[in-house]
This record gives C-alpha cells, sequence and structure tokens, in this order.
C-alpha cells in the first residue's frame, strides 16, 4: 500500500499524532506534512500537535504545526501517526468528525482504528513505517530529514533492539540526500541545556533501587521542576540514563503532572514486558519501552507498578 492511494480524492486532509510529541511522533508528522504538499499541490493540509520541543526548528516548515486546536473546520480525511486515536488530545473532536480516518502506528499495544489501520510493531518507528508508504521519487532532501530525526529517536540513534535490518536500509537510503546527519544526532537527541543535565543529574542521584536491585525509580515532582526551571519537554533521556545501570531489568521514571497525578515512564532490558504493564493502567507503547498516567501518591504508584512487574519476574 502507498498512502497516496487512501488520499487520491481529499481536498482537506488534517495530520495529527500524540499528546507531548516525541522525535518519532514530529519526525512523521511532519515529514507526511512535507511529502502530502508535495504529493498534493491542490490540497489544503493542516497538522495539528501540541507545540514541539525547539530542538525539532530544524525541521523545515516546524511552524505551519497548529497547537490549537479549536477549529470548526471538518476535513476529509484525518491522519493519526505513532499512536492509537485515544492519545489525540484536544485534537479528538476534530479526528471524531473527519469523513476518513488513517492510523499508522508502530506501538505493540495499538489494535487497530480507523477505516484504514496500518499497524507494524515489529517497525523501529512510525517514521520507517511511513517512509515504505511514500512513493520514493518524491522524497526530497526536507522530507528524508524528518524521517530520519524520528528513526533515530526511537531507536536511541540506531543502538535499541527494534533496529532492524530494514532500519538501516531506509537510513542508508535517507543520509544519500545529503543533510548534516551529525549536527542532527548531536543537537536533537545528546545536547542538553544546563537545566536539563542539572536536573537529570538530580534524578539520577536520587534514584533507588529495588526488588533485588532489577528496578530502579526516580521521581521528579513538580517543585523540583520548579526550581530548576524546566517542564516536562526538558526530561527526555532520564529514564534511559536510569536503564543503563549494570543489573537493572527495568527502569521507572515519574514525573508529577498535577495534584496526585504522575507520567510514567518504563524502560526494560527484555526480561520485563512495559507495555504489558504500562497497559494494565491504560496507558501503552512497546515491550521495551513504554507509560501511562497515574494517580495517588509516589509510593502508591510504585506499589501498582511493582506488583505487576513483581508477577512477570515470577513467570
Ligand atoms: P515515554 O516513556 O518515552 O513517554 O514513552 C515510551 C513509549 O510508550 C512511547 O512509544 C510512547 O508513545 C508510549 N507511551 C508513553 N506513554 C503512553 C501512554 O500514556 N499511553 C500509551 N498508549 N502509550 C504511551
Ligand atoms: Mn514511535
Amino acid at each position: 500500500m502507498k498512502i497516496i492511494d487512501e488520499l487520491k480524492d481529499a481536498k482537506i486532509i488534517a495530520i495529527s499524532g500524540h499528546i507531548r510529541p516525541d522525535g518519532d511522533c514530529v519526525g512523521s508528522v511532519m515529514g507526511l506534512y512535507l511529502y502530502l504538499q508535495k504529493e498534493m499541490p491542490g490540497a489544503q493540509i493542516d497538522v495539528y500537535l501540541d507545540k514541539p520541543a525547539d530542538i525539532f526548528d530544524c525541521i523545515s516548515h516546524i511552524h505551519d504545526i497548529k497547537s490549537e486546536f479549536n477549529t470548526d473546520r471538518t476535513y476529509d480525511v484525518f491522519v493519526v501517526l505513532d499512536t492509537a486515536p485515544d492519545r489525540l488530545g484536544d485534537a479528538e473532536p476534530i479526528y471524531q468528525r473527519a469523513g476518513k480516518k488513517i492510523n499508522i502506528d508502530h506501538h505493540i499495544s495499538n489494535t487497530g482504528y480507523g477505516d484504514v489501520s496500518v499497524v507494524e510493531p515489529e517497525r523501529s518507528s512510525t517514521a520507517e513505517l511511513l517512509y515504505d508508504l511514500m512513493r520514493p521519487e518524491m522524497i526530497d532532501e526536507e522530507i528524508a530529514k524528518a524521517i530520519y530525526i524520528g528513526i533515530i529517536h526511537d531507536t536511541g540513534v540506531l543502538r535499541y533492539s527494534n533496529t532492524s535490518p530494514r532500519t538501516l536500509q531506509v537510513v542508508g537510503e535517507l543520509i544519500k540526500f545529503g543533510f548534516d546527519f551529525p549536527q542532527i544526532i548531536e543537537e536533537t537527541f545528546y545536547e542538553k541545556t544546563y537545566r536539563q543535565t542539572q536536573i537529570m543529574g538530580r534524578a539520577v542521584a536520587e534514584s533507588v533501587r529495588f526488588m533485588e536491585d532489577r528496578c530502579i525509580v526516580s521521581v521528579i515532582d513538580r517543585r523540583m521542576m520548579e526550581f530548576y526551571q524546566v517542564t516536562s519537554k526538558d526530561l527526555d533521556g532520564i529514564v534511559n540514563q536510569l536503564q543503563s545501570v549494570k543489573g537493572v531489568d527495568c527502569a521507572i521514571f515519574m514525573y508529577e503532572t498535577g495534584e496526585s497525578e504522575y507520567k510514567v515512564s518504563m524502560r526494560s532490558n527484555g526480561n520485563v514486558d512495559v507495555s504489558a504493564v504500562a497497559v494494565k493502567f491504560g496507558g501503552g507503547g512497546h515491550v521495551r519501552a513504554a507509560g501511562c498516567t497515574l494517580n495517588g501518591t509516589y509510593q502508591d504508584i510504585i506499589n501498582k507498578l511493582s506488583i505487576e512487574i513483581a508477577e512477570q519476574f515470577e513467570k
């Protein structure tokens, strides 16, 4: 299947991804946006997404993204990328009104939604999957760059186990366009502001191991975020840092999003299916990387998660 076959007669198209968009989400959404502008010059194409982090300013036309969702437009087609429609946030009413709904994703927890559903959990990233839904002759340097960003962010720069021979082939084809990929990797993935580095250090320093040191957890509350003057966008990478601790099977990082409400990120080395744990609490993701939002004190939340993780260890 090529995505254009599903869009042929559409005059007005919306594209969106999940709340708190990560690199794969931003790269996929912008890659498809730039691509459809070339494929369908007569169509109106709008992108709805929470404002991406500043690191993504290197993506062409990133400021075309609409982060205000109060529109009365009805779209012929709505394309949801990198999530099931349950995490569209305030874009969901626009999705519900659309004539045709397309869902393209790689999350194992996505059971398939919409009129056309392309969910391939063996794909490293939605961006990689999307590349194979595009006509190669229409891809240019700016589209390639957006897709590349999606792939490197979801694979931790091609080092996670979700990286497949196909991932590397696609990346090989993308870097032929000649963009400065080492700079993209440095500036979008590794580089941190001083404050981001400080709060990461704090989270790592205060982390605690439990369950015979097979799990590690760290929590950042709102007071701490205020103290370091950071937002949730500044906390990326902390859970991965925790996962790097020798001997750890499962890393948990949580930050406070509201009164007794925490966003939970989990990472596993493969011995725990963290997607299954997240799904139990209304979230989702992949076997080795998943998340959910939970209410309660952080001790309550750790207890709840521990029970699920311990059950898996017993198996
Ligand atoms: P992160 O921990 O980086 O926020 O997310 C890890 C993976 O789990 C990502 O693929 C992300 O899309 C997914 N994920 C995180 N939180 C949620 C959630 O609340 N619901 C669902 N369905 N997926 C989530
Ligand atoms: Mn993804």
